[in-house]
C-alpha cells in the first residue's frame, strides 16, 4: 500500500474547495479545520479493444440476434458492466481509429473499426478512454476525428489525440467523487506511419518524458490531485516489462505530478509494480480481441483496479487489485474470472504476472 504525500496546504486553498458541484449535500461541514473531507474512489482500468474481423462479425451477428443492423458489441463485453458501471472511473483504451457508421471497415494491419463500440463503451459505463496508440493515424486525419466527434458525441471523454492544436493542449480532468483526476494519454509511436504537415499534436507520441511530465504539472496546477497515465508501450505479446518501460516508468514515478501508470499494447498482461509509494500497471493485456489469433495469452487481460483513499490531511492512499479476463471463442464473449470461477488456469497464470515483480496484488471481488 502507498502513500503519496499531497501537499495540504496548497489544496486546501485551491478554489475546488468552495465548489458546491464538489460536495454533494449532507457531506459539507464534515471537514476538519484546516484540512480536506475524506474521500474513497476506485479506478478500473482496461486493455485494448482490438476489433479483429471475428471480433466485429460476432458483433454483426448479435445485433441480428436483436433484429438489428449493424454492430451490437454489448452482449460480448457483457460481463464487464458490473465491474466498470460500479466503479468511480472507468477508463478505457481505444486503440484503433473509428470507421463512419456503416464503413468500410478494415482489420490488421490499418484499422478502421466500426462505430458502434461506443455505444458498448457507454453502456459498460466507462468515464473516460485513452485514444494514442500506434494506430491512432491508421487512416490519417479523418479516422482521428471521426474517433474523438463519436467519443463526445456520447459523452465518454477522451485524451491523446486531437482535432486541432487548442485540443491538444487541454487537460482531461474529470470530477470522480468530489475528486479532480486527470487523464492523460502517450504511446510509443504510429508504426511509422507520419503525421500530417503541420500538425504534429494530432497524437501524443514518442514517450518523452520531458513532455509528459510538463503536462503532468499542468494537469495539477489546473487543480487535478491525481493524475493517471494511460501509456502505450512495451513488447507486443512479451509478459516482462522492458528495461524502456521500467526506466521510463522510475522517470516519471519521481515527478510528485504522477500518481498512476495504467499501460496498454503488449497485448499480454504485464506486472505491476509500486515505485515511490504509487502503482505502475505495466501492462492489461487485451480487453477483446480474436480469440483464436496468436497465443492463448493474447485472449486474456486484466481489470487493473486501484482505489484511492485521500484521509481529511489530504494524504492518499492507494489499494491495488485486479479482475483477469479471458475472451472465449465459439460465441466470442469476454468474461470476468474469479477465484471461484471457471478457467481457474487463466486466473493462476495471470495471477503469476501481474505478481511476478514481487507484489501480492489482490484479485477483486468481480461484484465491484
Ligand atoms: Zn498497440
Amino acid at each position: 500500500m502507498g502513500v503519496l504525500l499531497v501537499g495540504t496546504l496548497g489544496l486546501s486553498a485551491l478554489p475546488g474547495c468552495s465548489d458546491d458541484n464538489d460536495h454533494p449535500a449532507g457531506q459539507r461541514g464534515a471537514t476538519e479545520s484546516g484540512g480536506r473531507q475524506a474521500t474513497r474512489f476506485t479506478v478500473a482500468g482496461t486493455g485494448d479493444f482490438l476489433l479483429h474481423e471475428v471480433v466485429t462479425k460476432q458483433a454483426a451477428s448479435d445485433a441480428r440476434a436483436k433484429g438489428k443492423d449493424g454492430f451490437d458489441f454489448s452482449p460480448m463485453l457483457a460481463q464487464l458492466k458490473p465491474i466498470i458501471s460500479e466503479t468511480d472511473l472507468g477508463i478505457c483504451h481505444v486503440e484503433t481509429p473509428l470507421a463512419p457508421p456503416s464503413g468500410p471497415f478494415q482489420g490488421y494491419p490499418t484499422f478502421s473499426s466500426p462505430p458502434q463500440i461506443v455505444n458498448a463503451i457507454r453502456g459498460l459505463g466507462y468515464r473516460t478512454c485513452s485514444t494514442a496508440s500506434n494506430h491512432s493515424i491508421d487512416q490519417g486525419e479523418p479516422g482521428v476525428r471521426r474517433t474523438i466527434d463519436d467519443l463526445d458525441k456520447a459523452k465518454i471523454r477522451n485524451t491523446g489525440t486531437a482535432r486541432s492544436a487548442k485540443e491538444a493542449e487541454e487537460i482531461n480532468i474529470l470530477n470522480v467523487k468530489g475528486a479532480k483526476v486527470a487523464q492523460l494519454s502517450y504511446t510509443f509511436g504510429t508504426n511509422g506511419i507520419p503525421k500530417p504537415a503541420g500538425k504534429p499534436w494530432i497524437v501524443n507520441d514518442g514517450l518523452n518524458p520531458q513532455k509528459i511530465l510538463a503536462d503532468a504539472a499542468r494537469a495539477k496546477q489546473a487543480g487535478a490531485e491525481i493524475v493517471i497515465l494511460s501509456l502505450h508501450w512495451g513488447e507486443e505479446y512479451q509478459h516482462e516489462a522492458t528495461p524502456e518501460q521500467r526506466g521510463l516508468a522510475r522517470t516519471l514515478m519521481r515527478s510528485p505530478n504522477v500518481d498512476l501508470i495504467l499501460g496498454c499494447h503488449a497485448h499480454v498482461v504485464q506486472p505491476y509494480e509500486q515505485i515511490n509509494g504509487k502503482w505502475v500497471v505495466y501492462g492489461m493485456g487485451n480487453a477483446v480481441a480474436n480469440p483464436t489469433a496468436n497465443t492463448q495469452a493474447t485472449h486474456e487481460g486484466i481489470v487493473a483496479r486501484v482505489t484511492f483513499t485521500r484521509n481529511s490531511q489530504g494524504q492518499w492512499k492507494t489499494q491495488p487489485s485486479f479482475v483477469p479476463t479471458l475472451v472465449t471463442p465459439g460465441t466470442i464473449r469476454l468474461r470476468t474470472l474469479s477465484s471461484d470461477s471457471g478457467n481457474q488456469a487463466t486466473v493462476a497464470r495471470t495471477s503469476q504476472i501481474v505478481r511476478s515483480l514481487g507484489y501480492n496484488i489482490p484479485l477483486a471481488s468481480t461484484q465491484n
